[in-house]
This record gives structure tokens, sequence and C-alpha cells, in this order.
């Protein structure tokens, strides 16, 4: 079978975006942490398995939290950046975002030792309104990326976009795109694999999506976060609708990833494009 991909956005369960009672960079550190306990449950599940996954940290948590960084690369597992800021990337400047992912990937490396050639933005929030945030993205020092969302999203979302792994080419070099899996449903482009989806959708229907997909040739890309397994950590207030999206299906969500580990093949980024360059059509 085709091996699928394991990626863990390492953040903590205030780091919501586009809502406003969602705290300003500079009180981050004043606030009560829930990560490390999180991310390390997380890697516990990982390690009963044997499975090694992509880590993408926010710069701001490695920098106060540098012993996770280590700690996950000690455990076989990829750092990967998932910016400094955590900003949407089409509310920045090129010049900011340049700034802010070369600024993650050298803090990461820093701390890891080691290079650092993944990114992930936040919300996925790359749109046909950003076309510079691939070449950015070359300029600041990464060799892939995992930020585009080929459907229709809240934050970011590029409905037409390609939906297998591939290679693009930018003025300032090559970067593989590995774009958050979707299925076709009825002609629909969904996600079912990722955050709010997976933790929506029961398990046996997360399943068939996935073979779905498999079939197809492409591998799933899975997606959690920290706070998704854990259902008491503190709520920000939110609009229903948001709540809902934001919040749902936290006390089911550790048994769906535990099934995902036990069922399906999974390697990191940087193994699944090793093991798979030469098929990365060119676009
Ligand atoms: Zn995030």
């Amino acid at each position: 079978m085709t091996p699928s991909i394991f990626s863990i956005d390492v953040e903590d369960w205030y780091h919501i975006l586009d809502v406003d009672s969602a705290p300003e960079i500079s009180r981050w550190d004043e606030l009560p942490t829930r990560v490390e306990a999180n991310f390390r449950r997380l890697m516990d599940l990982l390690e009963e398995r044997r499975v090694r996954a992509t880590c993408f940290f926010i710069g701001h948590i490695a920098k106060r939290f540098p012993h996770l960084v280590r700690e996950a690369a000690q455990r076989g597992h990829e750092i990967a950046s998932h910016s400094y800021e955590h900003r949407l990337v089409y509310t920045m400047t090129p010049a900011a975002f340049l700034a802010d992912a070369t600024r993650a990937r050298k803090v990461l490396e820093d701390i890891a030792g080691a290079p650092v050639s993944g990114f992930r933005a936040s919300g996925f929030s790359v749109t046909e309104q950003t076309p510079w945030f691939f070449e950015k993205l070359v300029e600041a020092g990464y060799a892939y990326d995992s930020s585009t969302f080929p459907a229709a999203r809240g934050h970011g979302g590029m409905k037409g976009g390609r939906l297998e792994p591939h290679r693009l080419k930018t003025p300032a070099g090559e970067l593989v795109e590995l774009p958050v899996t979707v299925a076709e449903v009825l002609g629909k482009r969904m996600c079912f694999f990722g955050g709010g989806y997976l933790r929506l959708f029961p398990f046996p229907l997360v399943r068939k999506m996935s073979q779905v997909v498999l079939d197809q040739g492409r591998p799933v890309i899975f997606y959690v976060h920290p706070r998704e397994i854990d259902p008491d950590h503190p709520r920000l207030p939110m609009s229903a609708p948001r709540r809902f999206k934001t919040y749902v299906n936290l006390r089911t969500t550790e048994q769906k990833i535990r099934s995902i580990l036990a069922e399906f093949p999974l390697t990191t980024f940087r193994d699944y494009i090793e093991d798979n360059r030469a098929r990365l059509e060119v676009c």
C-alpha cells in the first residue's frame, strides 16, 4: 500500500485563527500551557505503533519549549516549521512572510541541530491572492511545503488546486508541494483527514475515504494538533458555529488517531519525498 503521511502541528490550545478572543502573541507567554503534556501523549501513541511523524512546530512554541523539539527529534520524528508567529499568510506582505518563515527555520535548526526543510502555513492560508508564497518559501530556505488546501475553506483554500504531490518551479528555485489531502464526493472536494474534519466524521468514513485516495495512488496526509486529544483544555469565547468546528468531538479523537496509527502504513514528509522523488511531476 502507498504509505501515507502523519503530521502534527505543534501548537497550544489558544492558537485559534480568525477569532477575536484569540490572544495576541505578546500575551502567549503568560497563558497556561497544555502543549507539553498533550504533545508527549501524542508521541507516546506514535511510539506504541512505531510510527515516525512530521512535527510542524510554531517557532514561538519551539523557543519557549526547546526540549520538546529535541525530544521529538530524539524519538525519530522529523522537525518542520509551522511559521514563527502563526499568522494567516493572506494578511501578510511578502517581505513580512519571508522574515517570519526564515526566523522560524533558523530557530528550529538551532534547537534541533539539523536542517529543517518543510513548512506548513497556519490555517493552510495560501490562496490565489498570495501567488508570491512559493517563491518566498524557497528564499526562506525550505525545500517542501504542505500548505495548499485544494478545496473551499474558511481560511485560504485553492479550489482548483492540484490534488497530488508535485514539484513546483519558482523564480527562486524548485519546491515540492504536498497539498492537504481531499477526496471527491459527488463532485465536491472534501477533507476527512485532519483537524476539525477528522474530529467531525466517524472513523469508518475516514477509513473509506482514505482508501479512495490511496486507490488513486496518492498518500493520505493526516494532520492533528496536540489540543485535539485534550477534551478539558480551556475554551476561547466564539460564535456558536465556530465553537462547534473548533471543539467538536474532542473526546473521541484520540481513539481515531489510534485507529489511523494501527491501520495505515505511515511515514514522514521527508521520507515520502525521498522515496517518491522520481514520481513527482513538475508543473
Ligand atoms: Zn496552526
